[in-house]
């Protein structure tokens, strides 16, 4: 049999009729969804009664400004490397004139901060630098959670590797949404990486207590072409279920290996989220066993004065709103004005996961 191209998943979209509803709201997860949406078009090829809804799908984007204040002011420290993925150097946080405002501001008054692209980066780093003590700032959700728990479950890393930990699990974001009632949306696909480590299953709480419909989705047009037929094949039945739309990649329970190493090594825990608060059961932190390479353990002085500036958020910045789905880029007043990739005000505007950046990059200027 052969493969259904994107143009066939998109003709059996158009075949179908509308929903009930009159219309359908659709939210992704993930920045990888909405990367492929917004760069191949999809909105503007899709019936028009399917909005397409960017959630909370970039780790960056959510991560507190606290842990970004600690981490610049770690990386002043003469005995400090800061290692952490491309993109948080840039993310900006609120802070007065004379202090630096991001890490990579903190670098340019002589911070050390180095930006990596995998946990193995960092390991050879501090292997390098056995007189320094290199901080690992690791932002990311379920996906990037995995490879870290692999690396500080190693027996042969240097006594100088600490880690700060600002991972978050994906769907007590959407927990939340559904619960306060505000959702704003009708139907979901859930992130297939995640679903990859973490199974299907884990999703089928938005259908089965919240009535929506549900499909995990790839990450070509195709596949998210796939999933969004699922959710408008399940509203015109009015049957909400959970549908696994990459089978290829993912099924019911994920992958058990990396999910036992991942709660081998770190707690879940409450964890704060850029903007929107606290969320129970959200985020990931060092197990007591972890505690000598726990930056926020190993220096309490520094996240003390990190966490009085909890809340803080640059001036006019609706990056939560626009993470929570509740506005679409442009309607933030600062999309394209103040804010651009150039010089940005918030932290969807730095991400390659972040829909600000992402639809600026793709011409979307109102
Ligand atoms: Fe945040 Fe800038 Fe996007 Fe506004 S335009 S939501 S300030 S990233």
């Amino acid at each position: 049999m052969t493969t259904p191209s994107p143009g066939d998943w998109l003709s059996r979209i158009r075949a179908l009729p509308r929903p009930p509803s009159g219309s359908l709201r659709i939210m992704n997860v993930c920045g990888g969804h909405e990367r492929t949406i917004t760069h191949a078009g999809l909105r503007k090829v899709l019936p028009d009664y399917l909005e397409l809804i960017p959630g909370p799908g970039c780790p960056v984007c959510v991560c507190p400004e606290e842990d970004i204040h600690a981490a610049v002011a770690l990386s002043l420290q003469d005995d400090v490397i800061v290692a952490t993925f491309g993109d948080m150097v840039h993310v900006p946080c609120n802070a007065p004139k004379r202090e630096p405002r991001s890490l990579q501001a903190a670098r340019a008054l002589g911070g050390n901060v180095v930006p990596v692209a995998s946990p193995g980066e960092v390991l050879a780093l501090a292997r390098r630098h056995p007189g320094k003590r290199v901080v690992f700032f690791a932002a990311g959700f379920e996906t990037t959670t995995a490879p870290l728990a692999a690396l500080f479950s190693r027996a042969d890393l240097p006594d100088n590797l600490l880690l700060l930990l600002s991972a978050r699990q994906t769907w007590p974001a959407i927990a939340h949404l559904l619960d306060d009632g505000r959702a704003g949306f009708d139907a979901l696909i859930a992130p297939g990486h995640v679903a990859t480590i973490m199974g299907a299953e884990q999703w089928r709480f938005v259908a089965e207590s919240h009535g929506l419909p549900t499909a995990v989705a790839g990450f070509t047009p195709g596949l998210i072409l796939e999933g969004l037929h699922a959710v408008l094949r399940q509203a015109l039945d009015q049957a909400p279920r959970l549908d696994n739309a990459y089978p290829q990649c993912v099924n019911a329970d994920g992958n058990p290996r990396a999910r036992e190493l991942m709660a081998a090594t770190f707690d879940i825990t409450a964890a704060n989220w850029r903007g929107i608060g606290t969320l129970a059961d959200s985020g990931y932190a060092c197990t007591e066993a972890l505690a000598h390479r726990d930056a926020r353990r190993q220096f309490p002085e520094v996240f003390d004065a990190a966490y009085a500036r909890r809340g803080e958020m640059p001036a006019g910045c609706d990056c939560a709103e626009v993470v929570l789905g509740r506005i679409r880029p442009p309607e933030c007043r600062l999309y394209g004005i103040a804010c651009q990739p150039n010089h940005p005000v918030g932290p969807c505007m730095v991400s390659d996961e972040g829909a600000c950046r992402i639809w600026w990059a793709s011409g979307v200027r109102s």
